[in-house]
């Protein structure tokens, strides 16, 4: 491929201005960027696919490379693609990259006039009140999954939809599921998969054969149309969603929206490389397209009008949307620059939303680290939160050696993590520096999980290296971790399901051995919906876990001691204590809860044994035993601690 000198068409070329099409009555403003071609065409179609054009339209070359045209009657609800022509002979025709509404699969963009899709009430619909990101609980939830097996409890019609969210009064028996779920557990935000148009997703064929996660981007400013009921009319999917958000809010739970501005599905026949080739990728010196995803390309964030692109794109979102916050993908992969610039914005539109991401790359990238957004850059980005791996590998033992084990299984090497993560990874003057485990600025800079939808979900990876160990232990060291993700300084972050011990199960292939590994999914991107799916009767077999998660959960919002947003607070209020063991991760959190000093003392007993666990000065009630209960007898100098588990005690006197 030919390389161009981006830097040079930057400073020649680069356009603030909007870009993108306007509707206003009566006439609609067509606007693309494309400097170096040698002519641009619109065309107008009928439909989202099919032959049938009605016209072709040329643009007019403006500044900056921006090509206009400027059509004199209404063309609501019309589809549309632009031609791009190089060398006065190379002509090739794509969607627009900006278009904000599409047709089925994504072929071409739609002309939709957004105050037409706003569902009565949208105008009172108003974000969480979060007012820090450590006030936040995170779900993770794929939209297919959540409601797609017929014990969600929701209409056969929305299962697997956007509409499955705005249905309330679900249950399986006396089990809440799906939004009632969500209210029940107390979780603040969700985060969903995908829901930006991806690819491999066939939107024409309406069934549950077809399944993907969605890290594969098609157009980044349009919905999914298999959400939707009725992907060929691009207005009913944006109704649907904006429902979807409304109804959330309505229930004081924020909506999340995962981006994947790291990489496109498509390379070559991307609509970025049909656009303008050559400039919306980062090429090694041969020509060839780098690949930092591991996914075939990298966006290069870095060029001006790509980092423009991802501003413009996320504050769309934002501001039609109403979302609550943005995760982004393989984040590492995106430079510093471009992530700062879009957190200034954001707050410019409201600083409550919530912005965070992977710290890492899924290969080498093509600009050098220092400039991009890796975790070990954390400090040059405070205001942007990332994925603590190391808390989670800490927990639960290696992420990519399924027979390791963490904390939670007696690997007491962790335990030097597991002070610093419960503490929000972040300096505290009793524990010494460390790189990897004080890699936070702030609390609030710390995303704490153990399970996400990568790799095995917590119970799968506990049936794998503690398959010898009973249910019970293992329903131990499970709420065990949870206990540690939720009641840590910093953001916590579950998935769903993991609050009743979901699992992926998988059917091994022909040929293969049947054993623990291969009964389970690792990687269930693809997978069909029996492996994907929430079953959701496995909250009724489970039903302790669920309460035990929910009490968690309950206790975090109770007391501000869970939520500090800065480490200067960490360290006024958090004195680690010695418990009698160095493996027992003990400490005081003393604040004030309404002009009264309350103190509470965690103490955490990895041991599969009872264990003695010293307590501060004074007399101590339990306010959460490993049942998620309390007890208000009043216990001095110590107590035993049940095996395996996390306790919560509050000073009485
Ligand atoms: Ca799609």
């Amino acid at each position: 491929m030919r390389l161009l000198n981006c830097n040079d068409i930057d400073n020649q070329y680069g356009y603030d201005g909007h870009l993108g099409v306007v509707h206003y009555e009566g006439h609609t403003h067509f606007r693309t960027w494309a400097p170096l071609a040698t002519g641009v065409y619109l065309n107008l179609y009928l439909d989202g696919e099919g032959n049938n054009k009605i016209e072709t339209i040329p643009l007019e070359r403006r500044e900056n490379g921006v090509w206009f045209v400027e059509i004199m009657r209404e063309i609501d609800g019309d589809f549309y693609t632009y031609t791009y022509e190089y060398d006065n002979c190379r002509q090739i025709e794509t969607i627009d990259i900006y278009a904000n509404a599409c047709g089925v699969n994504g072929k071409r963009g739609a002309v939709v006039k957004f105050e037409r899709t706003n569902p009565e009430g949208w105008e009172q619909s108003t974000r969480v009140d979060c007012q820090k990101p450590t006030d936040a609980v995170v779900y993770e939830l794929h939209v297919k999954d959540f409601s797609v097996n017929p014990n969600s409890g929701v209409p056969k019609y929305d299962r697997g939809k956007f509409s499955a969210f705005s249905v309330d009064g679900t249950y399986f028996e006396d089990i809440s599921t799906c939004l009632e779920h969500l209210k029940e557990l107390g979780v603040t935000h969700v985060q969903l998969l995908p829901i930006y148009d991806y690819c491999t997703v066939d939107e024409s064929k309406n069934d549950d054969s077809q399944y993907n996660w969605g890290y594969d981007p098609a157009n980044y400013f349009c919905l999914e149309g298999s959400y939707s009921s009725n992907p060929y009319n691009p207005y009913v999917r944006i109704r649907e969603f904006k429902e979807l958000v409304m109804t959330l809010h309505n229930n004081g739970i924020g909506v999340i929206m995962d981006v994947v501005f790291n990489h496109t599905k498509e390379t070559e026949q991307s609509a970025f490389e049909k656009s303008f080739s050559g400039y919306y990728y980062r090429l090694n010196p041969d020509g060839n397209f780098s690949n930092a995803s591991g996914c075939g390309n990298e966006i290069a964030s870095e060029h001006k009008m790509v980092r423009k692109y991802i501003c413009d794109c996320v504050k769309f979102w934002a501001t039609e949307y109403k979302l609550d916050g943005f995760r982004f993908d393989l984040m590492a992969v995106l430079d510093i620059e471009t992530l700062k610039l879009i957190r200034q914005e954001l707050d410019k539109i409201d600083p409550r939303i919530l912005m965070y991401g992977e710290g890492w790359t899924g290969g080498m990238p093509a600009l050098s680290g220092e400039k991009l957004g890796f975790k070990h850059n954390s400090y040059n980005f405070p205001e942007i939160g990332l994925f603590n791996d190391t808390f989670r590998d800490s927990i639960k033992g290696g992420t990519f050696d399924s027979y390791s084990r963490g904390y939670i299984g007696q690997n007491f090497h962790a335990v030097n993590y597991i002070n610093r993560g419960m503490a929000g990874s972040c300096e505290h003057s009793q524990l010494p520096n460390n790189k990897d485990g004080c890699f936070a600025f702030n609390p609030s800079q710390t995303i704490n999980y153990c399970e996400a939808h990568d790799n095995h979900t917590l119970w799968d990876k506990l049936s794998i290296c503690a398959k010898n160990e009973s249910e019970q232990e293992r329903i131990a060291m499970d709420k065990m971790a949870g206990a540690m993700v939720i009641l840590a300084q910093g953001v916590p972050f579950i998935h769903a399901g993991q609050d009743f011990l979901r699992s992926k199960p998988r059917i091994p292939k022909e040929g293969e051995p049947i054993n623990e590994l291969t009964i389970v999914d690792e990687n269930s991107y693809n997978a069909p919906v029996s492996t994907n799916g929430i079953d959701w009767s496995k909250k009724e077999k489970y039903i302790d876990v669920f309460n035990y998660y929910k009490a968690l959960i309950a206790l975090r919002k109770k007391y501000p001691h869970f939520r500090y947003a800065y480490r200067d607070e960490v360290e006024k209020h958090i004195r680690f204590t010695n418990g009698g063991d160095n493996n027992i991760v003990c400490y005081t959190i003393i604040d004030t809860v309404d002009e009264q000093e309350t103190t509470l003392f965690l103490a955490l007993n990895p041991y599969k044994e009872e264990k003695y666990v010293r307590f501060p000065e004074g007399g101590y009630m339990t306010e959460l035993d490993e049942n998620g209960q309390e007890n208000s007898s009043v216990l001095y100098g110590g107590t035993n601690m049940p095996p395996v588990s996390v306790m919560v005690y509050r000073r009485v006197n």
